[in-house]
């Protein structure tokens, strides 16, 4: 069985720190865990570059020792690894700042405070804001990643074709 999750690189931990400090000083003290996902996921016809959910007690209770809090984890972040790679900085602090974006820290909740939220349009309003100077630049990236995938796909085809012409002869 292929492994779906693997750890992030130490790229990943600085940018989603730097992020989380230059925008998100509500989240200073949650527990993020950020993971590459290998696997491609498709959502309205777009590949998924990143998706954030929160834990739950099972996962908190698995995390502790990881996150080094009796509560573990809050959220999760995945990150499409291929795209990751193939991302320049600069969209993978879009893709960050995104994915953080769906948190809500609830000073109101008795209990946990961390909840996410979801965007009425594609993105938040402040990322609109942030991203004027290139506002497609969801859609570039998740083209550019969904390319690299298809070629992929067409190399491993054009293999097996090879072998099977190898095996013919
Ligand atoms: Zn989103």
């Amino acid at each position: 069985m292929a492994i779906r999750y693997v750890e992030v690189t130490d790229d990943v931990r600085k940018l989603l720190s730097k992020v989380l400090a230059d925008h998100f000083g509500e989240l200073k003290n949650a527990k993020i865990m950020a993971l590459f996902d290998q696997k491609k996921r498709m959502s309205g016809g777009h590949i998924v570059l990143g998706h954030i959910m929160k834990t739950n007690d099972l996962i908190r209770h698995l995390t502790k020792e990881d996150a080094s809090s009796a509560e573990g984890y809050d959220y999760i972040i995945t990150i499409d690894k291929k795209g990751w790679e193939a991302l320049n900085d600069k969209d993978r602090v879009r893709l960050l700042r995104h994915e953080l974006r769906h948190t809500f820290f609830d000073i109101d909740a008795e209990e946990n405070p961390y909840k996410l939220i979801d965007h009425s349009i594609s993105d938040f309003y402040e990322e609109v804001e942030l991203n004027k100077d290139d506002p497609k630049w969801r859609q570039r990236a998740a083209t550019m990643v969904a390319d690299i995938y298809e070629q992929e796909k067409e190399e491993a085809r054009e293999k097996r074709m090879k072998r099977k012409k190898g095996r013919k002869q």
